[in-house]
């Protein structure tokens, strides 16, 4: 018979592995199941490595509370872990009046969201802070708290802090079906062999509702929504000192012009609804390029004179509805954690906190183990390109913000 869990986790995205960091850090006993031969595979390589506040997210929604609760806990996590982040901040400018009507609205949601310090800045001390910008903004707010990280690195030190700590990833290992057993356990049927488990928790990103439709549950379904980026050298790195923000539509938050944690100047994303899941991601659409390109030039005019060194895209877990799809299914002892879209790294421990209350709280599954009582500082070595090891193991960095900061750019995505 095969290892018995307390919970398994499938998915190995930003939010399944910090699920299971959650979890595993609270004494459960984890299994996670990647279908993909490596870690961030899907939606979670190909996002921009922002840590948003929650300023711009729905009133009181899920998403903004996921946020709110990661917020508080998030810089220690960094700190103790070891991980790069910087809190940059970011201003959001107005390039036309019928843009600089709107910002009232964003300083009121972002209040509404606990957000005090968001403030409306002069023009001249938007130049003065940013003196790359192309002349012609009419209005800005500064927003302190907009932070960015390195987004494969963090997932990945989630990842290997709960193996340190006894949970298993298997990957190579695709869910294939599931089956309730007599002792009231979820068997369930991979690739690589059965794994037995009290409860599972559905953390598939991109392939939730296919995942939920392995035990007849079909309460959302994916609509994904590509986002195309430009990379550029890390010589850049002068002509911005914050991720410099469009006025944010009903629909996106716009193109962003920020940089990396490495250094890299990055413009994008775009936001189009695709038919495909997975495929997409690597074809880069020559009119969306110029579109980027021209977004790039009129935000810093500057970067007319350095080359795009690299392309990417990634494709949205979204759904038809706005907020996460975060269920449980007592009776079931099932877990879907869905259409996380757009903040999933931003939310990442507090969509972690809010599935260990429904774990304890709703399917009244206790954790056989004792809880981890410190975190461990994780040493990361960039061992050759596209690898780097934590410990003595190595992980294929799948993100291209970390492959661009790294090393040169990736020859393909
Ligand atoms: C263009 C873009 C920009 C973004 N920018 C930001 C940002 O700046 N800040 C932010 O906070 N968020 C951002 N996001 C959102 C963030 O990237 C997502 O919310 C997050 O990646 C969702 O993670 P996930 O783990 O739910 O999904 P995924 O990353 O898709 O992970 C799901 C995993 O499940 C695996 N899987 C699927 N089916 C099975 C199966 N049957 N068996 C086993 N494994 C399976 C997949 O292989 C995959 O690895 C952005 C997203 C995009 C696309």
């Amino acid at each position: 018979m095969d290892d018995v869990y307390d919970v398994a986790v499938i998915g190995g995205g930003v939010v399944g592995c910090s699920v299971l960091f959650e979890l595993t850090n609270h004494g459960y006993k984890c299994v996670l199941l990647e279908k993909s031969p490596h870690l961030l595979t899907g939606a979670s390589c190909g996002n921009s490595g922002m840590l948003h506040t929650g300023f711009d997210a729905e009133p009181d929604s899920l998403e903004l509370r996921c946020i709110q609760l990661c917020q508080r806990r998030i810089a220690d996590v960094f700190q103790k872990l070891g991980l790069p982040y910087n809190r940059l901040g970011a201003r959001m400018v107005a390039w036309d009046e019928k843009q600089k009507a709107l910002l009232p609205r964003v300083v009121e949601r972002s209040l509404h969201a606990g957000i005090s310090d968001i403030e409306e800045i002069s023009i001249s001390r938007l130049y003065q802070e940013e003196p790359y910008l192309n002349s012609g903004a009419c209005a800005a707010l500064w927003i302190p708290g907009e932070t960015i990280l390195d987004p494969w690195m963090t997932p990945i030190a989630f990842a290997h802090h709960s193996k340190l700590k006894g949970a298993k990833i298997l990957t190579d290992c695709r869910v294939r079906g599931l089956e309730r057993s007599y002792t009231n356990q979820w068997e369930i049927l991979t690739d690589k062999q059965t794994v037995i488990s009290g409860a599972v928790i559905n953390c598939a990103g991109l392939y939730g509702d296919i995942v939920d439709r392995l035990v007849n549950q079909q309460s959302f379904s994916i609509q994904p929504r590509k986002g195309q980026y430009l990379v550029y050298n890390r010589n850049t790195q002068h002509l911005l000192t914050s991720s410099i923000l469009p006025v944010p539509t009903e629909r996106t938050k716009g193109v962003i012009v920020f940089k990396t944690v490495y250094g890299n100047v990055v413009v994008g994303p775009t936001a189009e609804d695709v038919d495909q899941r997975d495929g997409m991601r690597t074809i880069i659409d020559p009119a969306v390029t110029r579109r980027l390109i021209s977004h790039a030039h009129s935000t810093i005019p500057l970067l007319k004179t350095h080359s795009v060194v690299h392309m990417y895209s990634g494709i949205r877990p979204a759904t038809r509805q706005k907020d996460y799809q975060i269920k449980a299914y007592p009776e079931r002892n099932w877990i879907t954690v869905g259409g996380i879209r757009s903040t999933g790294v931003s939310a990442c421990l507090g969509i972690a906190e809010i599935t260990r209350k429904h774990l304890l709280e709703g399917l009244k599954q206790e954790p056989s183990g004792t809880p981890v009582s410190e975190l461990e500082q994780l040493q990361f070595e960039y061992s050759s390109p596209g690898l780097m090891k934590v410990f003595d193991t190595e992980y294929t960095i799948t993100h291209p913000i970390t492959l661009c900061g790294l090393s040169r750019p990736p020859a393909s995505l």
